[in-house]
């Protein structure tokens, strides 16, 4: 999924004819002063980064004057909020809030609804995981039928709405369905949706996600990287989508990611999984064993070789890694001969930079026996630690972290010795 920041989402809002808070976005505090001097009255100021609870981690401000706006957003920008740098903040007029309502839809993943569900709360303000759930209203979405106005009149109503400005309500929520329908969203919030102490009801707030294979779609909404991540994309992610992008058969899926071991860290490992579910047990056995994981990256629905091996590439290219491991650990009915094929080609382009590198190869599955020869044949000439193995090995997590250290250990003592 590829998140928004709430200024990009209230644009999608304001194609819905959503009502939204007058306000811009400010890269520098001048820019902030000059919007507040332009809305004339007193605003709020928002850190735009990639995640929701911003007003509890000191994130949204108040300014009376277009002074003091320039300087809270001196505060803000280049600060670092919830482990995001502050590069952005939107400024708004500040809303007399009267009350505050959440409006959501999700995608329903179970197998008996696989569908939109929309959830609509009188408890606005709040982590919607936190409120009852007799104070929600939910309905699940026929996305054929669609949601008309009287389904968000119903829902509107089932957490009674007063009648003063339930048909504001419901508008809004037919166009944030909209918005949900047209962008191709997982995820779509407003929290809070605000009333006004003179009864105007506006999107407050604006969390979306789109789905990374309707990011394609929508090159308007300028995604860059259309995965999912705690963190901005870094230079190597970015390379990583283009790789994605660029040619859609099978996955490659490449992360960077800032893990760190409790206590002492033997060795940081360039993790190459195959299959995301059972790749993850992989990375756990290793961080049990105190190796570090600084990736994650995954190659799997039967990709060519090419992407197979820029994944490896990817991989290799981190800093400071003291080890490879073709992590695959399940039966994949993929075809692994493009995988030993493609992780030949990086090691055999990689390896001759750093003698006796450690490099585990697990690799299980359709045309196992031909794709362990092919890792064999391709790599016996190398001067490298390298340990293949088949399905033989393929639930031993344990026991190949384990070996993985020990050649780790091996290897940096050698290192040591070279000086
Ligand atoms: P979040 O914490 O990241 O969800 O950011 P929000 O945009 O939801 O802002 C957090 C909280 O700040 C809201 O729940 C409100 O209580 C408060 N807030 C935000 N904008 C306004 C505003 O225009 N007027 C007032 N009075 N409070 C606001
Ligand atoms: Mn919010």
């Amino acid at each position: 999924m590829a998140r928004l920041n709430e200024h990009e989402g209230k644009a999608l809002f304001k194609i819905a004819k959503m009502p939204i808070p007058q306000g811009d976005v400010a890269k520098t505090p001048e820019e902030a002063r000059k919007i507040a001097e332009k809305l004339g009255k007193p605003v709020v100021i928002k850190v735009q980064i990639w995640t929701g609870g911003r007003g509890k981690a000191g994130g949204v401000k108040f300014a009376d004057t277009p002074e003091e706006a320039e300087k809270q957003a001196a505060a803000l920008l280049g600060a670092t909020i919830k482990g995001y740098l502050v590069e952005k903040v939107l400024v708004e007029e500040k809303l007399a809030i009267d009350r505050e309502y959440y409006a959501g839809i999700v995608v329903n993943a179970q197998a008996d609804a696989r569908c939109p569900v929309f959830m609509v709360s009188t408890e606005g303000g709040m982590d919607i995981e936190s409120v009852p759930g007799d104070k929600i209203a939910m309905m699940n979405i026929d996305v054929i039928r669609g949601f008309k106005i009287y389904d968000a009149l119903n829902l509107a109503n089932k957490v009674k709405v007063p009648s003063g400005h339930i048909t504001q309500v419901a508008r809004l929520l037919v166009g944030l369905y909209e918005t949900f329908k047209n962008f191709g969203c997982r995820l779509i919030e407003i929290n809070p949706m605000v009333v006004t102490k003179d009864g105007k009801v506006l999107a407050s707030d604006c969390r979306i996600s789109i789905d990374d294979s309707s990011a394609i779609r929508h090159p308007e909404l300028g995604i860059e990287v259309a995965r999912e991540s705690g963190t901005p994309p870094t230079e190597l992610d970015k390379i990583a989508w283009w790789v994605e992008e660029k040619d859609l058969r099978g996955t490659c899926y490449f992360a960077e990611m800032n893990n760190q071991i409790k206590g002492e860290c033997f060795g940081t490992i360039g993790y190459h999984g195959m299959g995301g579910g059972g790749a993850m047990l992989g990375v756990d056995g290793l961080n049990k064993q105190s190796l570090r994981v600084p990736d994650f990256a995954d190659t799997s629905g039967n990709p060519p070789a090419s992407k197979v091996y820029r994944a490896a590439k990817l991989v290799f290219s981190q800093p400071g890694i003291d080890g490879y491991m073709l992590g695959g650990f399940m039966a994949a009915n993929q075809e692994q001969w493009h995988h030993a094929h493609g992780v030949v080609k990086a090691l055999r382009e990689e390896l001759p930079k750093y003698p006796g590198f450690p490099v585990m190869l697990l690799l299980a599955g359709n045309k196992e026996k031909e794709s362990l020869e092919i890792l064999r044949e391709g790599t016996k000439d190398l001067n490298a630690r390298i340990r293949i193995y088949g399905g033989e090995r393929v639930y031993d997590t344990v026991g190949l972290a384990a070996e993985m250290k020990e050649m780790v250990l091996e290897y940096k003592k050698e290192q040591k010795k070279k000086g």
